[in-house]
């Protein structure tokens, strides 16, 4: 067995990810995964197109390994699916089963290396590709046991994913099929995983005993498709099964789909995906994405009704939430701002002329709308607060009258070590202020006429599932899979949940 793996040279320095234009840290979702075992079908080009619909989930490198039953060829590289893969490097790639991904890093830099899908040949020849999506909670635990056999440099810091890999592939050897080895390893791992990997003949589809991340079946004509969000099964045309369970592993060759549990469910699903991180066309758990966002915008009518002439969006994300707050509040919607839907992705950095335009890089208002309004501006959450700052003060420049902002999340208030990158928990913009009276003081410092934001409860109702059935840490810094050892800002949230329960006893006993 043979394994081809094509790059381009990695930079002496690590790329950082998309230039913004802000210095804003929107929340980033890590990666994206996509598999299909489809025989007579341009497998390559499938996986393409599937990457091609997750690409919001990571726009820092992507890949495709592609398995014909005797070699595995993996070609992935720094930048966009289409920035990367042309029709020569696709029609190279043949076989019968793929998996792809797209990445943006928390675990691990942006470096060539750490660009997936994942590689490693078994003792036994056997081809190992791995793609993940999340973050595992137990990762240095995992580490020092792959550094201990030897797979893994542990000063070379390799990715949560890698270390995977390394450990799938050490325990593959006959007559350990990789899957038992599977069964053996996923039980011990901890955190946030969708896992899609092959053996370059089977596909198989891991998820984490919580489900944290999405992770769903399709049916391809005779084949079939893994997919970490239903729009990617969409744009292939392949009809949506069901969920790949939490704790299963799922196995797809000529036999059809063999299922096993590695573990029970605990339902635990990310309450960030329905409001911010998923395609507004994808459907999570049988709730639609773009509905939860609608009714969350209505819900904040409710909550936090505004006195104004126009409901505008932040496009795109805040557009959902942005017409159920015109439709509960009966006031005119309307687009006033401009997005510039790519310039965003781009891995050219600004010179400092480009860079000082700041927001209008990204967003124009429309000054014929704006002018003279009372507005009512609806986001899907606030993280530094910088995005915003920079936005009122151009719908000012352009002639507002007012303008009132609502937030289509509840405050982030806590770091994810399940996947998102946000900023640290000192950076969050709801931490830097004084806690008395926080909204006031986070409005007064982005400039806004009033602020509110949808409470946890109405966002949880909107999204149809139990709460019980939820994580919400990021807003209410309760971690159902608990937080990682060695990190700076699990730390930091312990220091900061061990003040409040102070300074909470210390109010209980006045
Ligand atoms: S902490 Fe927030 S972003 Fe992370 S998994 Fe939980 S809800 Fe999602």
């Amino acid at each position: 067995m043979v394994a081809v793996v094509a790059h381009a040279e990695c930079p002496d320095t690590a790329v950082t990810g998309p230039y913004d234009d802000r210095g804003e840290t929107d929340p980033r979702e890590e990666c994206g995964v996509f598999g299909v075992w489809a025989p007579g079908e341009d497998v390559a080009k499938l996986t393409y197109y599937g990457l091609y619909a997750l690409q919001h989930r990571g726009q820092e490198a992507a890949g495709i390994a592609v398995g014909d039953g005797d070699q595995t060829v993996v070609f992935k590289d720094l930048g966009l699916v289409s920035q990367i893969f042309d029709e020569k490097s696709l029609n190279a790639l043949k076989g019968h089963v793929a998996l792809g991904h797209t990445r943006y890093s928390t675990a691990g830099g942006a470096c060539w290396e750490n660009a997936q899908p994942m590689f490693r040949m078994a003792p036994d020849g056997t081809d190992i590709a791995l793609g993940h999506n999340g973050n595992l909670v137990n990762y240095l635990e995992l580490m020092h046991e792959a550094a201990e056999k030897g797979l893994v440099d542990p000063h070379s810091q390799p990715s949560d994913s890698d270390v995977m890999c390394a450990l799938l592939a050490h325990d593959t050897r006959e007559p350990r099929t990789v899957e038992d080895a599977a069964m053996d390893l996923f039980p011990r791992v901890n955190g946030a995983f969708c896992v899609t990997f092959t053996d370059g003949s089977t596909l198989y589809a891991v998820r984490d005993p919580h489900g944290v991340r999405p992770l769903c079946l399709g049916r391809l004509g005779a084949g079939w498709v893994v997919a970490s969000e239903t729009c990617a099964l969409d744009i292939v045309g392949a009809e949506f099964v069901r969920e790949i369970e939490p704790g299963e592993l799922v196995a797809i060759d000529a036999d059809g789909v063999r299922s096993r549990r590695f573990a029970g469910t605990r339902h635990k699903g990310c309450v960030f995906e329905y409001v911010y991180l998923a395609r507004p066309d994808s459907v999570i758990r049988g709730r639609s994405v773009n509905a939860t966002r609608v009714e969350i915008g209505r819900l904040l009518a409710a909550e936090a009704p505004a006195d104004g002439d126009l409901v505008i969006p932040v496009p795109e994300s805040g557009t959902p939430a942005a017409v159920g707050f015109a439709q509960a509040s009966r006031i005119p919607f309307a687009q006033g701002l401009m997005k510039n839907a790519y310039v965003g992705r781009t891995f050219i950095q600004p010179s400092q002329t480009i860079r000082q335009l700041g927001i209008r890089l990204k967003l124009n208002p429309l000054r014929e709308v704006i002018e003279g309004r009372r507005l009512i501006v609806v986001d899907d959450s606030i993280v530094r607060g910088n995005t915003q700052r920079a936005l009122i003060r151009m719908l000012r420049d352009a002639g507002a009258a007012e303008v009132h902002v609502r937030i289509a999340s509840p405050p982030v208030k806590w770091p994810c070590f399940y996947g998102i990158d946000f900023a640290s928990p000192d950076e969050l913009i709801a931490n830097t202020v004084a806690q008395d009276d926080a909204v006031a003081r986070v409005c007064e410092d982005i400039g806004a006429d009033s602020l509110a934001y949808v409470s946890v409860d109405a966002m949880v109702r909107a999204s149809r599932q139990p709460r019980s059935d939820l994580c919400c840490a990021c807003f209410d810094g309760v971690y159902p899979l608990g937080m990682p050892a060695g990190n700076p800002n699990a730390e930091r949230v312990r220091e900061m949940q061990d003040a409040a329960e102070t300074t909470d006893r210390t109010y209980e006993g006045v």
